[in-house]
Formats: C-alpha cells, structure tokens, sequence
C-alpha cells in the first residue's frame, strides 16, 4: 500500500504510520478484493496511504474475537488492567511528537495544537489508569433482617465505537481508555478522513502489551455499513459514538430493535455571552480561544457570541483586531493559528453561513472569505451585527467564523441562548457572583464555562443534553456508562 516519503521523512519512527487494520488481534493489510481507500492531506491534497477498506465480514470477525477476550481481561485484576493502561500511556506520551505529525498531516491543525490534542488524548489513559483500581460497588443495608443486599459493577461487554474526524486522537482516546478500565473491549471506526492516528494508537498499544483482541480497528471509507454491522450483531453490547445529530439519529433508530446501550457525543451550538460586568480582555481572548481552535471545527466551538449592548462596539473591535492578526497556513508551517477545514462541503458551510448572514444585514469586520494557501483555507472571519433569524443562529457552522448578537438583559439572553435544539457547552463572562449562578443555573447545556473558553479535561465528565447527546466521557461519571448494575439479593442469614 501507499505511503507518503514526504510523511515518513517527518517521523522520528516511521513505523508508526500504519497501513494496515487492526481485526481481532491480526494485521489486515487488504479489503475484499484488495478495496483500499486514500487518505489526503487537506492542507495540500497528497495521498498519506492507502488503507484496507473494510466492511461488515471485519467488523464481525473482530466482536467475536472481543467477546471471547473480553471475559478473560475482565476476570483480571483492576491492577492488571491499570498497569497495562499505563504502559500505553507512556508510549503515547512518549510518542507524542511522531503521533502529532501524523495528526497533523490527515487533518490539517497547526503541529503545537496536535501536540496539546494527544496529551490531553493521553491524559484520559492516565486518568482511567488509575481508576481501573476502583471500579467500587456497592452495599446497601438489607429490607430485611436476614438479608444482605450487594451491587456490583460490571462491564458492560464489546463496545463499537465510531469517531470523527476533527480529534481523531481524543476522541478515540476518551472511550478505548474507560472502556478498557472497566473491563470492556472495543471495536473501533475511526473517520475516514483521519484513520492514521487510530492506527499509531494501535500500534502503541500492541507494544505495550495489550492483548489486541481487545482493541480492534476498523479501517472504511464509509460509516454506515459499519454502523449497520454494529448495531445488528448481538454481541455489541453498546455503541459509543461521537459525531454529527444525524448519524447519531440514525445508530439511535437502529439500535432499537436490540435495545442497544448508547453512549452519544454529538454537535453543539455554543452560546458565549458577554454581560457588561466582565473583563472584556478576558472574554476576547475566551473568545478566541473557544472559536477558533481547529479552524472552528470543535463540537465544543463558540458559535453564537451575545454581547450586552454597552458593551457591543469595544468587544467587537478588540475581538476583530485580535482576529485579522491569525495566522493562516499549513499546520506544519511555524506561528500558523488556522490550518485548513476539513474539505469543500465544510468550505461551502462556511461560506453560505457568511453570505447569509450579510444578505440579512450582518458585517464582516474582517475575513469572510477563502485564504490564498489553498482551496481548503478560510479566513477567520467576525460577523458584527448578527441577527436570530440568520442560519448561524441557528446551525452549526464548524468554521472559523464568530457571529456577535447584541442583547439587552440577562433574561432575554438566557432565553435567546437556549433557543436552540442542541445543548452541549454555554460560556459566560461576568464578574457578578449572583450573576454567576442565575446565568450558569439557567443556560440548558451538559457544559458551562464561567469567565473561561477552555473546558475540556480528562477529570470533568464532558457530554451534552438535549439533541447534544447521551451520556458521559472522562471523570468517574465516563466509567459508569461502560459499567453495568447488578444487585445481589443475599438471604437466609440468621
Ligand atoms: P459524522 O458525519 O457524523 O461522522 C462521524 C463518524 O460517523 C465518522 O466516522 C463517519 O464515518 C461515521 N458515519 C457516517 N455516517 C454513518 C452512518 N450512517 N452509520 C455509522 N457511522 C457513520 O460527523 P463529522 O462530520 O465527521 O463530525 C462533525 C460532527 O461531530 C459535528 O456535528 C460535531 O459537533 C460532532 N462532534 C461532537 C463531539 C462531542 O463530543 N459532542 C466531539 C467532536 C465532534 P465516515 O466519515 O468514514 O463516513
């Protein structure tokens, strides 16, 4: 299979870019009748490698080596498994330079901004290391005198797992690492735009001693014969998906017929709000920070900004001015903030978000349009004027672009905020400490940031509400959901 020099020049161990899939412990290097896939550059267009594409027959093949394996990692100690998880850690610690350069060349952010994602993708390793030592039950006193009442905490079984392509070394990261604490193993289907950096994972884990029955691969072009294989075989005992509203819709309908346990990570639509009260030079570079990292293209991603009337025309300068100076590039080239989206239907996104919202009276105070360094650039953009019935009120954008709405009170921004089907991280800058509470108790999303863009931790249970998903990754609330419930009902003691 392909692989590009100019990639493998990069890498302080060229082995680390893998071409082929990981299926229930075996190397798979070709699809059914050799069907291979490329995987590009976006920032340039070059074709990384060549991958297997596979399909139904691998996915099987690979739950019914994870069930038979799962059972015997699960009867080991939380110990075992901790020290195992540990030695993973270390190789992606270790790794992260190599593992940051693949990120970068398939999905095109700056190389300093892949770094921080496979720490932070490492951190949840670390975190589940440690509490794969305690995975408690529990004990509740008896309803009567001779009995005893026990819960026990279970793994759930083989979990299938399908991730996008914007963090394609968290996203992994934030479901293999609980999974494999608890007890579980996993069948995973990274996107198609960004498989490279699952299958460096893989190969680390494989050093690391991880019997890879446990952790397969799945390498496809095309999602939705991997969900279908998924969501029919019986011995799936729970889909972890992180992606689009529609697709987790869709996993949702399928998985009914088995009542299939979900766990969904799905898209936001993020309020950030500036009372009058706040630090306006905290909440531009709060701005900056929750907008524009990934070229926008986070779940997580400021996408509505409101801003107290008095305070509409400082904000909006100091946040423009601090906008035109980005830089915008290749992500391997030096100081770039902005890399390239992801491909032309994100582009077009963009673009029909911006001529939208100028055809109904909106103003770009700087950007609003592709950037020289390709066809897959844009310029971070700023939309002063922004009104509720522009489509960037109300659709995700995934894209560099900050529309600023002007409100007058607290109530009515609260209500406009929540005026959304999605429901996943809010932001607010106010130094009111009564403020504090009403705003952050009346915002309804799984996730709030106070005075702050950055939320994202492997110690705070992240996930949404409303059309934003089901359940929840990292903290001890992110193992619960891999874990089953058993009560024990112990009697005849007298
Ligand atoms: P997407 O189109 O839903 O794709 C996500 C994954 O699902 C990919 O692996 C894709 O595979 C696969 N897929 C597509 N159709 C499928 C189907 N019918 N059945 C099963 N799998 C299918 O989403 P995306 O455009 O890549 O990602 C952006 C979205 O993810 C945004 O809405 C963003 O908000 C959301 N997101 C949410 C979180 C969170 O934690 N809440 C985090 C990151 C991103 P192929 O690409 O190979 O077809």
């Amino acid at each position: 299979m392909t692989v590009a020099q100019s990639l493998l020049d990069r890498l302080d161990d060229p082995t680390l870019l893998c071409t082929n899939a990981f299926i229930g412990g075996e190397h798979v290097s070709k699809g059914a009748d050799g069907a291979h896939f490329a995987v590009h550059n976006p920032a340039n267009g070059e074709v990384l490698a060549e991958l297997p594409d596979l399909g139904a027959e691998a996915v099987n093949t690979a739950v019914d080596s994870a069930y038979e394996a799962q059972r015997a990692w699960a009867a080991t100690t939380g110990t075992h498994k901790s020290d195992t998880l540990k030695v993973w850690h270390r190789l992606w610690v270790e790794n992260a330079d190599d593992l940051a350069t693949i990120m970068t060349a398939e999905q095109g952010k700056p190389l300093a901004e892949a770094k921080g994602e496979v720490l932070y993708g490492a951190s949840f390793l670390e975190w589940y290391s440690e509490e794969a030592k305690r995975i408690y039950g529990d004990t509740i006193p008896g309803h009567r005198e001779d009995t005893r009442i026990l819960v026990l905490k279970e793994p759930v079984g083989v979990v299938g797992a399908i991730t996008p392509w914007n963090f394609p070394n968290a996203m992994i990261a934030r479901k293999v690492a609980p999974a494999l604490a608890t007890g579980c193993a996993m069948v995973a289907k990274p996107a198609a735009e960004t498989p490279l950096s699952t299958l460096a994972l893989a190969v680390l884990a494989e050093r690391a001693g991880l019997p890879m029955e446990l952790f397969s691969v799945v390498t496809a072009s095309r999602g939705a014969p991997i969900g279908d294989a998924m969501t029919s075989n019986p011995r799936v005992a729970k889909i972890t998906f992180t992606g689009s509203t529609e697709v987790g819709r869709q996993l949702m309908r399928q998985g009914a017929d088995q009542i299939k346990k979900l766990g969904l990570e799905l898209g936001g639509n993020a309020p950030f709000i500036v009372f009058e009260d706040a630090d306006i030079d905290a909440a531009v570079q709060g701005a900056l920070q929750s907008k524009y990292r990934n070229a926008g293209q986070t779940c997580v991603c400021t996408n509505r900004i409101y801003v107290q009337s008095g305070i509409v025309k400082e904000f909006t300068k100091a946040l423009a001015t601090a906008v035109a100076e980005m830089q915008v590039g290749d992500g391997f080239g030096e100081n770039v903030d902005i890399g390239p989206l992801i491909n032309e239907a994100s582009v077009q996104k963009v673009s029909e978000h911006i001529e939208d919202a100028v055809v109904r009276g909106g103003t770009v105070e700087t950007g609003g349009e592709t950037h020289s360094a390709g066809p897959l650039f844009f310029k971070p953009t700023v939309i002063s004027g922004a009104t509720d019935d522009m489509l960037i009120a109300h659709e995700e954008t995934f894209g560099p672009v900050a529309p600023i709405f002007t409100f007058d009170n607290e109530a009515e921004v609260i209500e406009r905020a929540n005026d959304s089907e999605f429901g996943l991280a809010g932001y607010f800058f106010s130094r009111d400490v009564a403020r504090v509470f009403r705003v952050a108790e009346g915002l309804k999303t799984g996730m709030i940031g106070v005075n702050t863009g950055l939320i994202s931790t492997a110690v705070a249970p992240f996930g949404g509400v409303k059309q934003s998903g089901i359940g929840r990754e990292g903290s001890r609330y992110g193992a619960e959901d891999y874990l089953n419930i058993k009560y024990v009902c112990l009697g005849g003691i007298t």
